[in-house]
């Protein structure tokens, strides 16, 4: 029986991995290899590394774990977890079933992008989720936040930090604008535009307009999604997690859940999506893992 087995790679994952390797604890670290960001060229906002391309991090990452020799990295998914005992089996794709004594889920999350025509072409470069991650390269730029109920007004005045020039799209999507709201926003320069949306254009690399049903244009060097609902890991629902409205893990302090032994960090809990977060939840799990192994092994 591993003293913890990490599922995902990610950020969350690889820091998890890298303390536990350094309290010299059994560690089985399992990664599809399927990171969220894998569409952006550069990662922003993370302290000492920032601007590196998300493969180059994970590269240094797992280069890092090959220092400590107790941390096993396999490349292979895990297709089921459930509980054994006071611990837990995992499947891994290949068949192979391990078991552990603690288990971080460091899954990441999985987000599916409206549909609308040129959304997936500029995924990662010129459509972005968070304003806190690729805000700045847009800075003051014709901007276009996608949004509606009640995230449209939050949302849009957020995006006034890095532009002037935004405007509010709701796809023909009801929202809860008052008429304050619109004031608001007409005070900040935010302008609103409720036709549905046909398609965003550009060369291909950035999209330079979008288009509505009606015909019409307006530039749009890059868009901002609202936050969508995202659909939790089949291994969260398999182990009974407790989920919030959007589908993520609502963890406690130290990454716990309402399963014991049971960790989750990174995306799929709760707190802002940004590498460098995900990396200290992985290592606040670490951390509460190794002390839960350690109260055990001296009771
Ligand atoms: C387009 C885009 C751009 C971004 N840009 C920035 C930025 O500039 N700065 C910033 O701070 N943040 C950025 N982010 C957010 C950042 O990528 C995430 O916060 C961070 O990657 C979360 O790390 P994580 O370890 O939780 O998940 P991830 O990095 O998504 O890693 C999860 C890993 O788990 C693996 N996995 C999932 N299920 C299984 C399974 N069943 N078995 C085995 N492995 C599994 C996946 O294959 C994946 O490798 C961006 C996000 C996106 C989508």
């Amino acid at each position: 029986m591993r003293d913890v087995i990490i599922v995902g790679g990610g950020p969350a994952g690889l820091n998890a991995a890298l303390i536990l390797g350094r309290c010299r604890r059994d560690v089985l670290l399992c990664d599809a290899g399927t990171p969220r960001n894998a569409v952006a060229a550069r990662t922003w906002g993370v302290f000492t590394r920032d601007g590196t391309p998300p493969f180059e991090m994970r590269a240094r990452a797992q280069a890092d774990l090959a220092r400590y020799g107790t941390v096993e990295r396999r490349e292979i998914a895990v297709t089921e977890a459930r509980r054994d005992g006071t611990g837990f089996a995992v499947t891994l794709a290949d068949g192979t079933v391990e078991t552990t004594r603690k288990l971080i889920l460091a899954t990441g999350l999985h987000q599916a992008l409206p549909s609308v025509d040129g959304f997936e072409t500029y995924w990662g470069h010129g459509v972005h989720a968070c304003p806190y991650c690729d805000g700045y390269e847009n800075r003051d730029r014709a901007l276009v936040v996608y949004a509606h109920g009640a995230a449209a007004k939050g949302m849009a005045l957020e995006l006034t930090v890095w532009s002037r020039d935004v405007t509010l799209c709701t796809d023909a999507h009801p929202t809860t604008l008052s008429a304050h709201d619109r004031a608001r926003l007409e005070r900040q320069g935010v302008a609103v535009i409720e036709t549905a949306i046909r398609r965003l254009e550009g060369d291909g690399r950035q999209p330079d307009r979008i288009v509505f049903a009606d015909g019409t244009e307006r530039p749009c060097h890059a868009v901002f999604l609202m936050p969508m609902p995202c659909d939790p890991s089949e291994l969260i629902t398999q182990l009974g997690c407790d989920l919030t409205r959007k589908g993520v893990v609502p963890t406690g302090e130290y990454e716990t859940t309402n399963v014991p032994g049971l960790f989750v960090a990174g995306d799929a809990s709760r707190r802002v999506q940004f590498a460098v977060v995900a990396a200290a939840e992985g290592a606040m799990a670490a951390f509460a893992a190794n002390t839960e192994l350690l109260r055990e092994d001296v009771a």
